[in-house]
């Protein structure tokens, strides 16, 4: 059996951690007899301070010297991790993302893992080592050190358990799992024991911020299973897996809310053919990602479009709509509103889902401003001022305490 663990920063934020993190790790192989490679990020806080000073000289530092930079605080925390497996009695060697065999694309601090070259890796495992790699890096094919993202250990953890076809990849951080909805908005949210990569990634694209969204994307990819949990407790966790392999998956697994959306609504638009292709294609071309699109019936030649975007993408929106300022009557931006979503894919076999969100909106007197369906979601638009209300009503409706 092999096993891919992962450490967050706060896992590894100080030497009395890292020895707890040992003992996990010790712990692990002797219980499951497993093979282990772990991998670590930086102490909490190191890569922002690393990024801190490497803009000290300069606003735009060469992005290259910027990743010699940061990949060293996952160097640091890789080698005391090993030094102290070493002191326990166990023997452990710790590998920069190079040494580890991470080949990137040459995009510094977004890097792209191209390929893993696992022999030395595996090589160790055979010696029985346990391997520590350093995580959110690789190097290129001149062999310059990238990194991957901030965020991007988890990343690293993902592709190395694929790439060595590992049974398991566990990601430890400082929350015990996945969630029905935000603890902090509902109390009875309840922590979900398994779900579906398609669900952890429609739960997780909307801020229940646990993983990273291409950890889940790349974990499905590579069929490894993925279980986050914390570092701090002897909790299970979640595990993320296929829908086949959850027994009995849940009608509704999870509400998620995401309070960074604005939208858009371009009223008495000329309703010509064409028009949402030219919209859409200068939004396109200004990199702006649409969410959800509602256009109304036409009448009298003109039609209404509403859209959402991403706050942050409010301006850009505007310069993007300039032109075509002469063929709409009015565009408005409001940016108080919230998506609130519905998500869980046992709404594949089961009717009546959407109608019971309508239903606990009319009974709250929220007002629904649009709304759209995949095959595993339902999202509505509402008033910004009603969206903590809205996910407990729903939690409640759905009975996600249970
Ligand atoms: N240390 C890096 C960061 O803070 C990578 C990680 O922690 O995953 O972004
Ligand atoms: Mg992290």
């Amino acid at each position: 059996m092999l096993i891919v663990q992962k450490y967050g920063g706060t896992s590894m934020g100080d030497c009395s951690r890292i020895e707890n993190v040992a003992k996990r790790v010790i712990q692990s192989k002797e219980h499951k007899n497993a093979n282990l490679v772990v991998v670590v990020s930086a102490m909490s806080g190191v890569t922002d301070k690393l990024v801190e000073y490497t803009h000290h000289f300069s606003a735009l530092p060469n992005p290259r010297e910027v990743d010699m930079a940061l990949s060293s605080g996952e160097r640091i925390t890789s080698a005391l991790l090993a030094i102290a497996l070493e002191s326990m009695g166990y023997k452990a060697i710790s590998l920069s993302g190079r040494a580890a065999g991470i080949i990137t694309d040459s995009i510094h601090t977004k890097a792209r893992i191209q390929h893993i070259d696992t022999s030395l890796i595996q090589d160790y495992i055979k010696q029985g080592y346990i391997v520590v790699i350093a995580g959110f890096q690789g190097v290129d094919k001149n062999g310059a050190v990238t990194t991957l993202g901030r965020g991007g250990s988890d990343l690293s953890a993902v592709a190395i358990a694929g790439a060595l076809g590992a049974d398991l990849c566990e990601i430890y951080t400082d929350v015990d799992g996945v969630y029905t909805t935000d603890p902090r908005i509902e109390k009875s949210a309840r922590k979900i024991d398994k779900i579906s990569y398609d669900e952890m990634l429609e739960l997780a694209s909307m801020g229940a911020k646990v993983l990273l969204n291409r950890s889940v994307e790349l974990a499905k990819k590579w069929q490894i299973p993925l279980v986050t949990r914390s570092s701090f407790s002897k909790d299970e966790g979640t595990m993320i897996c296929n829908e086949e392999d959850i027994m009995e998956a849940a009608v509704v697994s999870g509400i998620a809310l995401d309070k960074n959306q604005a939208r858009v609504s371009m009223v008495d638009v000329a309703d010509r053919p064409g028009i949402a292709a030219e919209i859409f294609g200068a939004l396109a071309e200004s990199h702006i990602n649409i969410d959800m699109i509602v256009q109304t019936i036409g009448r009298d030649g003109k039609t209404d479009l509403d859209f959402t975007i991403p706050q942050s993408e409010v301006e850009e929106a505007k310069n993007a709509l300039k032109r075509f300022e002469s063929e709409v009557g009015m565009i408005e931006f409001d940016c108080e509103i919230a998506k609130v979503s519905i998500v869980g894919v046992g709404m594949k076999s089961h009717s009546g889902v959407a109608s019971r969100a309508f239903k606990t909106f009319a009974q709250e007197n929220i007002n629904i401003m649009m709304i759209s369906t995949s095959e595993i979601k339902v999202s509505v638009i509402i008033e910004l001022k009603y969206a903590e209300l809205a996910v407990r009503s729903l939690h409640k409706a759905y009975e996600l305490e249970k």
